[in-house]
């Protein structure tokens, strides 16, 4: 685990190749995503190395249910007695412990480092993780604890969020996986639908924010919002 301050009570907690997020408000912690399973116990120690406890923990919002993004929410419900937030259309998938969607089979996308994709794969394939009842369910343009606007960009997987942070700080998009910031912008390893995929991704580059956090990848500190509206990865040609 690596916990990276992105700005004054906004954090990035590393869990590997994957990322959670970590939000002070006012000594009320939000948690965005939870890693894969097992998990909890680094998230908890995240959480004393920014400064706080388990027991401020107010609120999970998870932008989509893939294994390594709620693997570890149950268990840190039950710790800390949050309330769990996602979209409308992942909410049953959560409800049944079952992160893969029937009927949508996740596609690698073009260009794409095979070795990540084989590497994650299996991951995603065996689709099971302990089922829990999510407590809001949000749809596009709500916005939760005052602070994040819903934005529904599926593509990568139907019902996926991503979040415009807004407070006194600067406004941070955190992008889920619309797409990743590995070694450079680039698409996700998988999407149920490209075409989908790509009008999400523009979608939020039109929002105004200057940092933006990844589920996998580096976040981008400055101008994100045009770094991500330029960028061309999105634009070619499938
Ligand atoms: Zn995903
Ligand atoms: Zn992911």
């Amino acid at each position: 685990m690596k916990l990276t301050t992105i700005q004054k009570g906004f954090y990035q907690i590393n869990l590997g190749f994957v990322n959670a997020f970590l939000i002070d408000i006012n000594g009320e912690l939000i948690l965005i995503d939870t890693g894969v399973p097992k998990k909890a116990g680094e998230i908890v120690e995240a959480i004393v190395q920014a400064g706080s406890d388990i027991t401020k923990l107010k609120h999970i919002i998870l932008t989509h249910a893939h294994p390594d993004h709620i693997g570890s929410v149950a268990e840190l419900r039950r710790m800390s007695g949050a309330k769990v937030y996602a979209h409308s259309i992942v909410a049953p998938l959560i409800e049944a412990g079952n992160c893969r969607r029937p009927g949508a089979p996740l596609k690698p996308s073009p260009g794409v480092m095979s070795h990540i994709f084989s590497w994650l794969m299996p991951l995603i394939a065996s689709g099971k993780v302990t089922p829990l009842q999510v407590d809001v369910k949000v749809q596009d343009g709500d916005i939760i604890c005052g602070r994040f606007k819903v934005l529904h960009t599926s593509g990568h997987s139907a019902g996926h969020i991503a979040l415009l942070f807004n407070d006194s700080g600067k406004n941070v998009l955190i992008a889920g996986d619309i797409c990743m910031n590995m070694s450079k912008l680039a698409y996700s390893m998988v999407y149920e639908d490209i075409a989908l995929g790509r009008s999400s991704i523009a979608k939020a580059a039109a929002q105004q924010f200057d940092i933006a956090v990844f589920g996998h990848g580096n976040p981008i500190m400055e101008n994100a919002d045009k770094l991500l509206r330029n960028a061309d990865f999105y634009k070619a040609k499938l």
